[in-house]
């Protein structure tokens, strides 16, 4: 009789235990499913881009690339959002520029999400989000939150040092998981290193002359509100940048560093035949100094513990506590600097134009902008 009820104690913790494992699977599986945009007005395709590097095929780092055409031939440019999954405004650009741009001449390869894998994990340490919603012209749309590094289902254990090849550069063995420090990668790598690979074989297969990587840093990290460009792309920067700066966009440009190994702007430059240019915005989501996260300081830009930290003088961007840093300056500042950067190019490259329209930019998104639209529904309201 004893034994009896302990097989039944012991089948009911069994099942228990299933049914636990059943709904945490539920949700851990539906997070590996990523919201795409919806194909606008120039999308021509939409690859994979295990087309350019086989070796991605079937694994978690292979990665939707949109392809919009224009009516005549031209340049090829490339726009890479999501190198780091929890940067919103990176992956938010891509978004915006598949969901309106009318391409008149060249293509436009737009990677809404670099580090594919980053995006199907979050780091709940940090209180982050797995998703948010806007309201949008088609109701209401889901996008994800994600995580700087790659999912360790996909990639661990992390060595104690990260070696970066082929420099033989020392990082934290975390660092390893960051496809930004992974370029130009190596086919035979891990799967961070075989992500950063791919997108440096579309780079060499499509002779893609304009790369850019969109990103965003803590409102207390030195480099924000700002362009780092390869010392080959310094003379479009500049002027690109003096363009900015005369529409009101407070706008930093630094060199890429030639001994700080495995960032875009640095590898893509020295590896293929691409102009390689990185934007950082302020997202006061990221930073150390922040209060709760929550939705409407990742979207509102919004924070309390920014205002102090302004008035101790420990930010390396303006604050306004009324406006802080919501989404659409964000996006816009990018948007504008890609559109910018691309005019200096095309000057620079007549035979090698990319010139298109309809993507907002600083002034649609931000500054003509009704205050109370801020922190998100301005910004849906150019999503289709
Ligand atoms: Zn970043």
């Amino acid at each position: 009789m004893k034994d009896k009820k302990h097989i039944l104690t012991a089948i009911l913790c069994l099942a228990g235990a299933l049914a636990i494992i059943y709904i945490t699977s539920l949700n851990f599986l539906s997070v590996r499913e990523l919201p795409l945009p919806m194909e606008g007005p120039s999308v021509k395709e939409v690859k994979m881009l295990s087309e350019w590097f086989p070796g991605l095929a079937g694994t978690n780092g292979d990665t939707p690339v949109y392809i919009l055409e224009g009516k005549k031939p031209g340049g090829k440019m490339l726009v890479l959002g999501g190198t780091h999954s929890n940067e919103v405004s990176g992956y938010m650009s891509a978004f915006l520029f598949i969901e309106n741009a009318v391409i008149e001449e060249g293509t436009v390869y737009v990677v809404p999400y670099t580090n594919h894998s980053g995006m199907t994990h979050n780091d709940p340490g940090e209180g982050n989000y797995q998703y948010f919603t806007l309201e949008t012209k088609s109701g209401l749309r889901t996008f994800r939150y994600g995580s700087r590094a790659t999912n360790p289902v996909d990639q661990w254990p992390d060595p104690d040092v990260y070696i970066h090849y082929p420099s033989g550069q020392r990082l934290s063995g975390s660092e390893t998981r960051n496809i930004n420090r992974g370029y130009p990668g190596r086919p035979d790598g891990n799967l961070t290193e075989k992500m950063a690979y791919g997108i440096a074989e579309l780079i060499r297969k499509e002779d893609i002359g304009l790369e850019f990587d969109l990103h965003e840093a803590s409102p207390e990290y030195p480099v924000i509100n700002a362009t780092v460009a390869h010392q080959n792309a310094m003379g479009i920067a500049s002027e690109g940048c003096i363009n900015l700066m005369l529409m009101g966009i407070e706008m930093s440009l630094e060199q890429s560093p030639t001994n700080f190994h495995g960032l875009t702007h640095r590898e893509l430059g020295d590896y293929t035949n691409t102009m390689a240019i990185l934007m950082e915005t302020a997202n006061a989501s990221q930073g150390r100094l922040r209060g709760a996260t929550s939705i409407a300081q990742v979207l509102g830009g919004m924070d309390k513990c920014y205002e102090v930290s302004e008035q101790l003088g420990m930010l390396y961007v303006p604050w306004d506590p009324e406006v802080g840093h919501p989404i659409e300056e964000r996006c816009g500042r990018h948007l504008q600097g890609v559109y910018e950067y691309s005019q200096a190019y095309n000057n620079a490259n007549p035979d090698k134009k990319i010139t298109y329209s309809g993507v907002p930019g600083y002034e649609d998104l931000y500054l003509n902008a009704d205050r109370s639209m801020l922190g998100g529904a301005q910004l849906a309201m150019f999503l289709m």
